[in-house]
């Protein structure tokens, strides 16, 4: 099957038809995401603690350093509700509950890409502090989570594939 075309036979709850109302939904409720207890239990086992914080660190800093320079107002709530989404469903409870508090006193700064990613290297040096490790120097932060993903190249074929979504919402 063509990458983006949806298999008939897959039966799922979401009405993919409304996704722009989804889209509308989560845009103009982002700060609404904040706050409220975490939704997973104690992980209490440290080896998988530590491994799925390395991976969520990374998931994390990737997605500011490729988040656009100059997002539209929408695509800042995307991020917004993301990080308060990704704090209450983080799958360590007890890591979440501590993630919200840092979130409550730095609340996330979505309005580029380099105050999002200089943000996010604050929260997670945050979380060091508690865990007594060792401070990241941010000022590397740009260079240090550079994917290499070719990202001016793909800058047009993501507006591209935007808007080809945009177009066939619309005409659905
Ligand atoms: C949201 C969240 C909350 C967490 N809360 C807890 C908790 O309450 N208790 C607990 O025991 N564990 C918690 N963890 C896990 C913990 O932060 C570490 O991921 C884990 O202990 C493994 O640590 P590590 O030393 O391998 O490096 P990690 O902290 O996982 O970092 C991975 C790599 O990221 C780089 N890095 C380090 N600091 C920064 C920074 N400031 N900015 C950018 N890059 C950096 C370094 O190269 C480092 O090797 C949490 C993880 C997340 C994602």
């Amino acid at each position: 099957m063509a990458q983006g075309t949806r298999d008939p036979n897959y039966a799922d709850s979401i009405n993919y038809g409304k996704s722009q109302e989804l889209t509308n939904m989560i845009t103009s409720n982002a700060h609404a995401f904040a706050g409220g207890p975490a939704i997973a239990s104690k992980l209490g086992n440290e080896t998988v603690k530590a491994e799925l914080g390395r991976a969520a660190w990374k998931l994390f800093h990737t997605t500011f350093a490729r988040f656009p320079d100059k997002p539209t107002k929408e695509e800042s709530s995307m991020l917004l509700a993301y990080i308060h989404l990704f704090q209450r469903l983080y799958p360590c409870g007890e890591c979440a509950t501590h993630f919200g508090e840092i979130l409550d006193q730095y609340p996330p700064q979505v309005s580029s890409r380099s105050t999002a990613a200089a943000w996010g290297c604050h929260v997670h040096n945050e979380v060091n502090k508690s865990l007594m490790k060792p401070i990241f120097d941010c000022s590397d932060i740009g260079d240090f989570y550079d994917c290499g993903c070719a990202e001016d190249a793909d800058e047009n074929e993501t507006t591209t594939t935007a808007k080809t979504h945009a177009a066939r919402e619309a005409t659905t």
